[in-house]
């Protein structure tokens, strides 16, 4: 079976090095020396400050809108993993849907500004399969009407933006280092927070709000990255430029030999992407279920991501249609791509595409 996404696994011996780190610290968690140390190592990487650690993408979310002190609506994009999403009604706050700019995949900067009324508090935007948003324009936006800007980066690790990290903009930004990610923790994930009160304030939130053994001064949780998942970053560090290009390999091969079949995502013209993912987009839904359906017959995984539109999900109070959004996500198939996915897997993947499409 050749799936759409493969975890990467590092060096056995490695990991297995900082198990004995683990074991003669006899230090398991609490921000523990090697969650220290993978913080410093991906400040460094990224080109961001402020990083904090966390259990895993959607409590960055949580932990984000708590920080911020989000409330009632908050402007998002239909377009995206379901949690961007979720963790909003999770919070109580009301996801008000902007559609998305049908090239880029995107929320669309130039309809946003209608939504705002007086019950908005913030806008969140997905940078969706890592290719940067309107970051100047939405960032300005959010300044005039005094909302706070909140990027979904689970996508954008290591994107550049005019030679910036993107996850750089906004008041907050996400990460996510599930399994399935390009750079992965097994779980975890990471918040980049740009004002340094708040990052003090988020270190507190993460662990039931102690400053000190026995000081609690405000409301918190336990969100906490572990020992064990800063040591399975600290080795998928090492070997984090041979994944990016050997998916860039990948990626580069299928738009060549795709090209002119189907459609792909726009890329801002300032940036590159991380190749995490490999959307085509197809015609009609009915040729992408087929596609989908002929794949898995040849033991090819490919996946609707995403799907559904998410203004569709059953448990929204209210909402409304987004045509860009719904429209790509029926037509939408990501392919397989990762680190591990010979030449020859690939091949298979657009042998049949080809039969199927010329
Ligand atoms: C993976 C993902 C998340 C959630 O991250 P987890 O670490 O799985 O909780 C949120 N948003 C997007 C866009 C994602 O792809």
């Amino acid at each position: 079976m050749i799936n759409v996404t493969q975890p990467f696994f590092p060096d056995k011996e490695k990991y297995k090095s900082y198990l004995d780190k683990i074991y003669d610290n006899r230090w398991l968690t609490n921000n523990g020396e090697l969650v220290q140390s993978l913080q410093k190592k991906l400040e460094s990487y990224l080109g961001v400050r402020n990083l904090l650690l966390v259990a895993n993408g959607t409590m960055a979310l949580t932990i984000a809108y708590r920080l911020l002190e989000l409330q009632k609506d908050v402007l998002t994009t239909p377009f995206s993993f379901v949690a961007t999403t979720s963790s909003l009604v999770w919070e109580h706050l009301n996801p008000v849907f902007s559609d998305i700019n049908v090239s880029s995949f995107n929320l669309d900067e130039n309809n946003l500004e209608d939504k705002i009324t007086e019950d908005t508090s913030a806008i969140v935007a997905t940078h969706v399969f890592g290719n940067p948003c309107a970051v100047d324009e939405l960032d300005e936006l959010a300044k005039k009407h005094s909302l706070k800007m909140i990027y979904d980066g689970a996508h954008a690790f290591g994107v550049k933006y005019k030679d910036n990290s993107v996850l750089n903009y906004g008041d907050v930004s996400i990460l996510s280092f599930h399994a399935t990610k390009l750079f992965h923790t097994g779980e975890g994930g990471g918040l980049v927070i740009n004002d340094d009160e708040l990052f003090e304030k988020a270190k507190r939130m993460i662990n039931f709000g102690f400053v000190k053994e026995d000081t609690i001064t405000q409301l918190g949780i336990n969100a906490k990255m572990n020992e064990l998942e800063a040591a399975m970053g600290l080795c998928v560090m090492d070997d984090i430029d041979d994944i990016v290009s050997a998916q860039k390999i990948i990626s580069d091969k299928y738009k060549h030999e795709l090209a002119g079949l189907v459609e792909f995502q726009d890329y801002h013209q300032d940036s590159m992407g991380n190749f995490s993912y490999f959307p085509i987009v197809l015609e009609t839904e009915s040729q992408t279920l087929e596609l989908k359906a002929r794949l898995m017959r040849n033991n090819i995984r490919a996946r609707r991501y995403f799907y559904p539109s998410l203004n569709k999900l059953p448990y929204l109070k209210t909402s409304c249609a987004c045509p860009n959004s719904e429209y790509l996500a029926s037509r939408i198939l990501s392919l397989p791509i990762y680190h591990g996915l010979s030449e020859h897997e690939q091949d298979e993947v657009i042998l049949h595409i080809k039969k199927h499409l010329v």
